[in-house]
């Protein structure tokens, strides 16, 4: 089954057991638009290779779409539109009232050279240009993408419509409009969604609750980070070379330091301030995800936990920082073990909650500080736990189908069933 199809029948699934209108869950199985198109990218050599592009529009029922562009070589229209349902749901789960969206670009970037990467990416805003606004779909940096092709996007569209519109994208440097804060925001978010969950169902203090991250770029090592000053005992973390584990706590901030220095954080045992560089306390990723930990928290990649590894999982509470690194069907394994998973649609919305905050902030012409987006967003992503939680308890449920259910009660709201 394609990603979107699995993901489709999730959401009609519940959106029939909660007793949705048939035509609502109808529209609820598409994408209301798929722009397609290819972007004649001119080489450095000057021959011309055609990349192939998409934007999906899911649902706009919210909000204006809303949902990153990705520049990958494995990316496809499915996993485009698939991505852009999900972001339908995050959004609705946390009350930002945005819709769902997402592009992307089959390419590998790594073989672009700075001013083949502009190109494309301009090429990519004027192909789009015509079919958004500010007020209709935004999007923003994704896999591949960050704030400097933000900046050439935002400039293509003010070219491309004659006009300014800064509020086109989010995720921009703040000299060019982007919101404080936003750079922390995902793992800022997931950090008190895990300060959350660690109260509900753990409840120990954080000095005694053992912590391990898969993961150690944007969203994990600021994750790890909040964890840390919040007290929590961060006792692995990883990334794509390897992992480090040993019966002392590590300090995030030292292995950060240690990781710039060195390139790998299997190579920074940092305890404190110091850093052990011996090989002693390496373990491989997979002994890193199946250790005996309190919360894991996957902030990689999607599809770590399978079908293979499932049962070997001994963490009381996984926490998904990462888009989708359980597989389908390895959930009900995972669940039938009594472990607790807090879904990605709502552990990993700081992102998008920010997003929100900085679209705001260039509509309203207004700059907040960081302790003002980090304030807002606190309080948001608290509420978005207690939401999710209340509605799991009372319907006996997982908190991925109370997130789901959640969103879609709020999605179907807006759809009106006889449409004119
Ligand atoms: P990133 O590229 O900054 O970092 C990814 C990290 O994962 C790197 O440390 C990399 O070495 C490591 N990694 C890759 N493969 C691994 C493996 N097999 N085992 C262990 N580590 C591995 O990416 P990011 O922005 O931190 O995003 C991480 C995840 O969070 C992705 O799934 C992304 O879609 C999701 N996410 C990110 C944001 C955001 O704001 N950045 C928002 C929502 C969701």
């Amino acid at each position: 089954m394609s990603l979107f199809d699995s993901t489709i029948q999730k959401i009609e699934t519940i959106a029939r057991q909660l007793g949705a209108h048939p035509n609502i869950i109808e529209q609820l199985k598409y994408p209301e638009r798929v722009i397609e198109f290819n972007i004649p990218l001119l080489m450095d050599n000057e021959t011309v290779r055609m990349i192939p592009a998409w934007r999906s529009q899911y649902n706009s029922a919210c909000g204006p779409y809303k949902g990153g562009i990705r520049f990958h070589e494995s990316v496809s229209k499915d996993e485009v539109m698939a991505l852009s349902a999900w972001m339908a749901i995050k959004t609705a789960v946390v009350g930002v009232p945005f819709g769902g969206g997402k592009g992307g670009a089959r390419v590998s970037p790594r073989e672009l050279s700075k001013s083949e990467l502009e190109r494309l990416s301009r090429g990519y805003m004027r192909k789009l240009a015509q079919s958004i606004t500010s007020d209709t779909d935004i999007p923003a940096p994704d896999v591949n993408t960050n704030s400097m092709i933000m900046g050439w996007m935002v400039d293509e569209y003010e070219k491309v419509s004659g006009k300014r519109d800064v509020a086109i994208v989010t995720g921009k440097a703040i000299k060019d409009g982007g919101s404080e804060g936003r750079e922390v925001a995902t793992g800022y978010g997931g950090a008190v969604t895990i300060d959350q969950a660690a109260k509900h169902i753990l409840k120990k203090s954080p000095k005694d609750i053992t912590i391990a991250i898969q993961g150690f770029g944007n969203v994990g090592s600021y994750a790890a980070k909040f964890l840390f000053d919040k007290g929590y005992k961060i006792v692995s973390l990883s990334d794509h070379h390897g992992a480090l584990a040993g019966v002392k706590e590590l300090n995030p901030y030292a292995v950060k330091k240690c990781v710039e220095e060195k390139g790998f954080v299997a190579g920074c045992y940092c305890t404190g301030d110091v850093c052990d560089y011996s090989e002693k306390n390496r373990i491989t990723i997979a002994e890193q995800l199946e250790s005996n930990v309190d919360i894991l928290i996957p902030a990689a990649m999607e599809s770590q936990i399978t079908n293979d590894n499932a049962r070997r999982i001994r963490a009381k509470v996984i926490v998904e920082l990462a888009n989708g690194p359980i597989n389908p069907s390895a959930e009900p394994i995972l669940l039938k073990k009594g472990i607790i998973i807090v879904p990605d649609v709502l552990a990993n919305t700081g992102g998008v909650a920010v997003s929100y905050y900085e679209w705001l902030q260039n509509k309203k012409n207004e700059r907040w500080t960081e302790k003002k987006v980090l304030g807002k967003l606190e309080r948001l992503m608290v509420k978005g736990f207690d939401v999710v939680w209340t509605e799991a308890k009372s319907k006996k449920t997982d908190l991925r189908t109370a997130a789901y259910s959640l969103a879609i009660q709020r999605i179907a709201k807006k759809i009106k069933a006889k449409p004119k």
